[in-house]
C-alpha cells in the first residue's frame, strides 16, 4: 500500500516583517523535518487580499497575501494554502482559528506548526481545541522515531529537555516552535503551488470589537542600545511584583529586560526576553533581579560592564557572574532601592 504523504503545515504570520521572518524560520525547521519524515511543507496564509492594512508597531506594512505566498515558496514551501476573506483582514485569534480549524478538519495534516509568539500560542491553542487535537508547546526540535513525531521541549526549569509524543489516536498534532533556534533557510527556487481556499463558515466572537488601533509606543531606545537595563526573573513571582522592575528601570532612565518565566507568564512583552533565544545586551549597568543565572540567560548579558544581582538564595549561580551580589528578598528590597534611587536622582537634580 502506498504510504500517505505527511503534510506539515506552517502558519504564516503576516503582521509585519519581523514576525514573518520568525515564521520563515519555522518553515525552515519544517522543511528539514519533512526531509526526514518523507513529508511536504505547506504554508498556511490567512488574511484579506482586498484590504491594505498598516497597523504594526515596527513601522512596516502588513504583508500582502500573494507576495507572502511567493516568498514562502521561494523559501522552501512545497504548497501554500491561502485563506482569503475580507472578514479576515484583521488578525484575530478567534476568526483565524475558525477557518484554520475548518481546513484542518477537511484535510487532516499530520502537523500544524506555529512560531512561538503571543499570537501563535493563542491561535494554536484555540485551533487545537476546536479540532480536538493535541498541542505540544515550546518545541525546540522535531524528529521521526519509529513512525511517530517526537518533539524536544525544554522544561520550565533549566537543564531538563523533555521528549514528547502525541497520543496514538491523534490525527493532527499542533506544535508551537521556538523560532530563533532554527536557521532561516536560503531561497531555493522551489516550483511550489498555491491554492486559494474558500471560506464557507466563519465564527467570530460577538463580544470583542476593534474600536481603534495605533502603533505601540516606541521605546526610547532598543534594549540592545540602553546604557542601563533592569532584568526581572521568575523570582518576582507575579505581575504586580514585576511592576517594581518597571519602576526601577524608569527611575534609572533605563530599559526593562526579562528572563523566560516573566515572558511566558505574560508579565512583560516577549521582545524583552534576554538570552540565548532573546536579545544579547551589553549595558554599562545591569540589574538582574530574581534570576537564577541559567546559562541560556547569562549568555545574553555576560558582556555587560557592571552586573548587580539580587537573589534571596546566597548560593545562586547568578552571583558567579555578578560584580555586586545582594542577598535579599526582591519584594522587600526593591521598594527600598527604588526609594533610594529616587532620592539620589532628586538630590542630583538639586545640585545643578
Ligand atoms: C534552549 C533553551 C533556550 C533558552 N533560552 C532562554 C533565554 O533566552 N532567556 C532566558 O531567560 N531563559 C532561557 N531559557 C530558560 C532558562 O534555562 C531558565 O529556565 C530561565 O532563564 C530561568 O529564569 P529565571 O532564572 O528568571 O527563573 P527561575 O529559574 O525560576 O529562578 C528564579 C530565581 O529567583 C530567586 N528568587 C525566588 N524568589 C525570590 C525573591 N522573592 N527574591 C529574590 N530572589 C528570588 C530564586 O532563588 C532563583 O534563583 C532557555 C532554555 C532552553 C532549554
Amino acid at each position: 500500500m502506498e504510504e500517505k504523504i505527511k503534510d506539515i503545515w506552517v502558519f504564516g504570520d503576516l503582521r509585519n516583517r519581523k514576525l514573518f521572518e520568525l515564521y520563515i524560520n519555522v518553515l525552515g525547521r519544517a522543511k528539514k523535518f519533512a526531509g526526514s519524515a518523507c513529508g511536504r511543507v505547506t504554508a498556511v496564509l490567512i488574511g484579506s487580499s482586498n484590504t491594505r492594512l498598516k497597523f504594526d508597531s515596527h513601522r512596516q506594512t502588513h504583508l500582502q497575501l500573494e507576495a507572502a505566498a511567493d516568498e514562502s515558496i521561494s523559501r522552501g514551501a512545497d504548497y501554500v494554502h491561502i485563506i482569503d476573506d475580507s472578514r479576515l483582514a484583521l488578525p484575530r485569534a478567534d476568526s483565524f482559528a475558525s477557518v484554520l480549524a475548518d481546513a484542518v478538519i477537511r484535510q487532516g495534516p499530520m502537523l500544524v506548526l506555529f512560531a512561538l509568539t503571543d499570537f501563535g500560542r493563542e491561535l494554536a491553542a484555540r485551533t487545537a481545541k476546536m479540532t480536538n487535537s493535541g498541542l505540544i508547546a515550546q518545541c525546540m526540535d522535531l524528529k521521526m522515531e519509529k513512525g511517530r513525531v517526537v518533539a524536544k521541549c525544554p522544561s520550565s526549569s533549566s537543564g531538563v529537555m523533555a521528549e514528547i509524543i502525541f497520543s496514538e489516536e491523534s490525527r493532527t498534532g499542533f506544535v508551537t516552535m521556538q523560532p530563533a533556534v532554527s536557521q532561516t533557510p536560503e531561497a531555493q527556487g522551489n516550483p511550489g503551488h498555491i491554492d486559494w481556499i474558500k471560506v464557507d463558515r466563519l465564527d467570530i466572537l460577538e463580544g470583542p470589537k476593534l474600536l481603534s488601533s495605533s502603533p505601540l509606543r516606541e521605546t526610547k531606545r532598543p534594549l540592545e542600545e540602553a546604557d542601563t537595563v533592569v532584568v526581572g526573573g521568575g523570582g518576582l513571582h507575579n505581575a504586580e511584583n514585576f511592576s517594581m522592575i518597571r519602576e526601577l528601570a524608569e527611575t534609572l532612565g533605563g530599559e526593562i529586560g526579562a528572563t523566560r518565566p516573566p515572558v511566558l507568564q505574560r508579565w512583560v512583552e516577549e521582545e524583552r526576553l534576554v538570552g540565548q533565544t532573546g536579545k544579547t545586551i551589553r549595558p554599562k549597568l545591569l540589574f538582574s533581579v530574581g534570576t537564577s543565572g541559567a546559562i541560556q540567560y547569562t549568555s545574553g548579558i555576560k558582556d555587560s560592564k557592571v552586573i548587580v544581582a539580587i537573589n534571596r538564595d546566597k548560593d545562586s549561580p547568578v552571583f558567579n557572574i555578578a560584580d555586586l551580589g545582594i542577598v535579599a528578598d526582591a519584594k522587600t528590597f526593591l521598594p527600598l532601592l527604588i526609594n533610594r534611587v529616587k532620592q539620589t536622582m532628586t538630590y542630583r537634580k538639586g545640585e545643578h
